[in-house]
């Protein structure tokens, strides 16, 4: 495959087998120059939308096993060698925010098992382009890193919680650590982070019967609580059509349970769309498997080796780590990134969503052979 690079032709790698991308020689003389900060106009990719948000896996490893994420036994982990060090992934947000991003969330795996995380944080904290950092994180190491993420200059936080019952959370996500969780989580409310939520994947039979108190908990907990649908993307080994909750149903739940729910109307590209309770309290659902919002999808992914992904669906990535390790300026990456954006027509969830007979979207071989297409290498 080829893309234009400054008008050449270059050859872009895509996936971690394939050969990284060739820069013409006159890009490499301009290694040492800055993008300056002057306003930046984003590429529109074929449907139009633009680059904005980018959502950086800091890791492949989760101390968590989540069934709807990692319910396998065993997993195929990235090289070290090939995982991108901070300045190596400031380097790579700077040639991003060269085009047009702005929002950045740290992901992983789970970001705080990386060790000495807040040093990245304050890192991309110094780039003046990004106005908006946030970091999903599963909670488990938060009670101790909640105050320096803050202090580093993090400014939005989103906590994984499925459950409020430490049973069912040992169940879901073999792990024993739910008190862990919600120490995390007040250690976040008290760190005053401006914006705090809750993230809650819901699943028929397992968990649904808890939006209530999940609701309530985060209300007590100064967090706004987001449920999401379960998804089948690259990973989910154990999905089935049957178990995904979905939007329609959860709002019928809260409805009575609360009364009438009134949808917020926002002009926003976020995931989730938002919804106000009758005494104020206000909630989201992201519904990306009954109602997926690609039209409207600014977002694309990078791995902690440094493939970029243009969808959650995408089966291939771009190799931004060859490039990197060889010399490419800043420049140089934010024209490949420009070139291939402009090329970009993926809506993997709304083309699930057409596909007739809905079963996980990769076999468990197919995932240890490439582990790039499991969500929690591609951060989700
Ligand atoms: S499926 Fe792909 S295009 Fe659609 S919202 Fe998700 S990342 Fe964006």
């Amino acid at each position: 495959m080829a893309r234009h690079l400054s008008g050449t032709v270059v050859p872009v790698a895509l996936s971690g087998s394939a050969p990284p991308l060739r820069l013409p020689p006159t890009a490499s003389r301009l290694k040492t120059a800055r993008i300056p900060t002057v306003p930046v106009v984003s590429p529109r990719d074929l449907l139009g939308r633009p680059l904005r948000n980018l959502r950086v896996s800091v890791t492949d490893r989760c101390n968590l096993r989540c069934q709807y994420c990692m319910p396998e036994r065993d997993y195929v982990w990235l090289p070290r060698q090939d995982v991108l060090d901070f300045e190596e992934i400031g380097r790579l947000v700077e040639a991003f925010t060269a085009v047009g991003v702005d929002r950045v969330r740290l992901t992983g795996g789970e970001p705080l098992v990386r060790r000495d995380l807040p040093r990245l944080i304050a890192l991309l904290a110094d780039n003046p382009a990004i106005g908006d950092l946030a970091m999903t994180t599963n909670g488990v190491l938060l009670e101790d890193e909640a105050a320096g993420l803050r202090s580093a200059g993090l400014h939005r936080l989103t906590v994984s919680l499925d459950t409020m019952q430490p049973d069912r959370f040992l169940a879901l996500t073999r792990s024993d650590a739910h008190a862990r969780v919600l120490a995390g989580i007040a250690a976040a409310s008290a760190a005053g982070f401006p914006s705090l939520k809750i993230d809650a994947v819901v699943m028929r039979g397992v968990n649904d019967d808890e939006l209530v108190p999940l609701l309530e908990y985060g209300r007590a907990s100064g967090a706004e609580v987001r449920f999401i649908e379960y998804m089948d993307v690259g990973g989910a080994t154990l999905w089935s059509r049957e178990k995904v909750f979905s939007r329609a149903e959860i709002l019928v739940r809260l409805e009575g349970r609360y009364g009438a729910v009134e949808p917020l109307r926002e002009e926003s590209s976020a995931p989730a769309e938002r919804f106000r309770l009758p005494d104020g309290t206000v909630f989201g659902i992201i519904a990306s498997t009954t109602a997926p919002f690609c039209r409207a999808c600014d977002r694309s992914r990078l791995t902690a080796d440094g493939l970029w992904y243009l969808c959650l669906y995408a089966t291939r990535g771009i190799d931004l780590r060859g490039p990197l390790r060889e010399g490419a300026s800043v420049e140089d990456l934010a024209a490949l990134l420009r070139s291939a954006w402009l090329e970009r027509a993926d809506r993997g969830a709304e083309q699930r969503l057409a596909s007739p007979a809905r079963t996980p979207l990769i076999a468990p071989r197919e995932l240890r052979r490439d582990p790039h297409l499991e969500m929690h290498t591609r951060g989700g």
